[in-house]
């Protein structure tokens, strides 16, 4: 078998046979005979080996801003390629697309966040941020700030560092132990944990968290405090209004940074070209990835403040921290392209005022639907809760969890692809995604859950 000649009964037969998939339960993806064998995709549409087409609610995995198929991406990656495959930036040298990239992501960020470090994935940005965070307070005599304060049900990634300061608990259930000085607290996630809750109030109460845990942990032991601003993976969580300027104001009275976690957010998804431009706060370190390069090739990057570039500057020492393809030359040229053909199509001000206004208008009808909680987006980025009981946060069965996958895996079958995140479905396509397609996007999830109704009634009876 070759790359232009396959078999996909053989393919999934060698996929159990030698390849193990990312959070996955092996056990299941054995008894399955193999994965779903994706072939190819256009636009906001992926194939699998039978040709079926399924609509990308998920634009991959959160990150192919400009949809599939861009010729032009794949001919920048194959002129760089030609012209200077990969260098590194160990050597004092640096590439043309290296240095490029950075000037760009700075000047988007704005502010005084000109600089940039480079690594490969999200996972590897955030441990960029432990790093320099906890490095910038030794540099300025204040070792003893090490600690970086989460939130619960966050997710930072799957390395080491990144699954320890992510807040998710069934994975601090398998590997650890796990990187010390990181302390959680709780999420601003109203539908469960506030639900009925005066939105104020629940605001105040979620930062109050994060006052008592710098309070608890000794203000001058706090590195940072850390966030997404909209939690993706944990399930679309979108904060109260107020919570991150809040949250700022809290790092400013005590003195200690604030890093958010762009991976998601960044790149246009909530209509702005980060989430902190949409919340209106000033961060001091940013991590990005996914849509930075649509994920045609894996690049992520660290924003950086000046007054801790300052810091690295003021002493003859190395920052002893880096990877082989950090600022690679051709997933960098990739990235300025794909940057440049959103500027191009507009694609962050369509997200703002057309394409994500729609599909909140189309959440707004499928939130009548009688098991739903509450539909909820920002931009291009959201999520359904199913409910037991309309108008309350009661899940089937009593538990969360079985709605979800048994809703995700109805819409899969009808031609949608998209997650379950205990029982919700969440959804962030392509930004390229047309009327069209969120009509389809919404229409199938309503689908979904019109024919998963009798499926559920049976776990509400169990
Ligand atoms: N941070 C956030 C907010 C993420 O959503 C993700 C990935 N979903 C990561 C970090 C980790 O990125 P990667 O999988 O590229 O390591």
């Amino acid at each position: 078998m070759t790359l232009k000649n396959y078999d996909i009964a053989e393919l999934r037969r060698l996929d159990v046979a030698h390849h193990l998939p990312c959070h996955q339960d092996h056990k299941l993806m054995q008894d399955l005979g193999g994965a779903r064998i994706i072939t190819r995709a256009q636009g906001s549409t992926i194939f699998d080996g039978e040709g079926t087409p399924l609509l990308d609610g998920m634009a991959g995995l959160w990150c192919v801003q400009v949809g599939y198929g861009r010729e032009e991406l794949a001919k920048v990656a194959y002129d760089q390629m030609l012209e200077l495959a990969y260098y590194n930036t160990f050597f004092k040298t640096a590439s043309p697309p290296t240095v490029l990239l950075a000037t760009k992501i700075s000047q988007l960020m704005g502010g005084n966040l000109s600089h940039v470090f480079f690594n490969n994935s999200g996972s590897e940005a955030v441990d960029t941020i432990i790093r320099l965070a906890r490095y910038y307070w030794q540099l300025k005599g204040q070792p003893e700030r090490n600690v970086l304060i989460a939130r619960n049900n966050a997710y930072h990634g799957s390395t080491i560092a990144g699954a320890s300061l992510g807040g998710m608990s069934h994975m601090h259930a398998q590997g650890g132990p796990f990187v010390p000085g990181i302390e959680h607290v709780m999420q601003p996630y109203q539908f469960n944990e506030g639900f009925g809750e005066d939105p104020e109030a629940f605001c105040q109460r979620a930062v109050d968290a994060i006052e008592s845990k710098i309070l608890e942990v000794g203000p001058e032991k706090v590195a940072a405090v850390i966030g997404e601003p909209i939690q993706g993976a944990g399930g679309v969580i979108i904060p109260p209004e107020g919570y991150w300027p809040k949250v700022e104001a809290l790092c400013r009275k005590y003195g200690c940074l604030l890093a958010v976690d762009e991976v998601i957010c960044g790149y246009g998804r909530l209509g702005q070209w980060f989430g902190f431009h949409h919340y209106g706060i000033k961060p001091d370190l940013v991590s990005m990835a996914k849509g930075l390069s649509s994920g045609y090739l894996p690049i992520s990057a660290v924003g950086v403040a000046d007054f801790i570039v300052e810091a690295l500057r003021s002493v003859s020492d190395d920052f002893v921290h880096g990877f082989t393809y950090s600022g690679h030359p051709t997933a960098a040229a990739v990235a300025l392209k794909n940057i440049e053909i959103i500027e191009r199509e507009g694609l962050v001000e369509r997200t703002r005022t057309d394409t994500g206004p729609y599909l909140a208008k189309g959440l707004a009808e499928l939130a009548k639907h009688p098991l739903v909680g509450e539909a909820r987006s920002v931009g291009l980025i959201g999520a359904v809760e199913i409910v037991a009981e309309k108008g309350t946060n009661k899940r089937f069965g009593g538990k969360e969890g079985p709605a979800g996958l048994i809703v995700r895996d109805l819409c899969i079958k009808h031609g949608l692809m998209v997650r379950a995140v205990r029982d919700s479905i969440v959804f962030s396509p392509p930004l390229v995604i047309t009327h069209a397609e969120i009509d389809q996007l919404v229409g199938t999830i309503r689908k979904a859950l019109d024919e998963a109704l009798p499926a559920l009634k049976e776990i509400k009876a169990a």
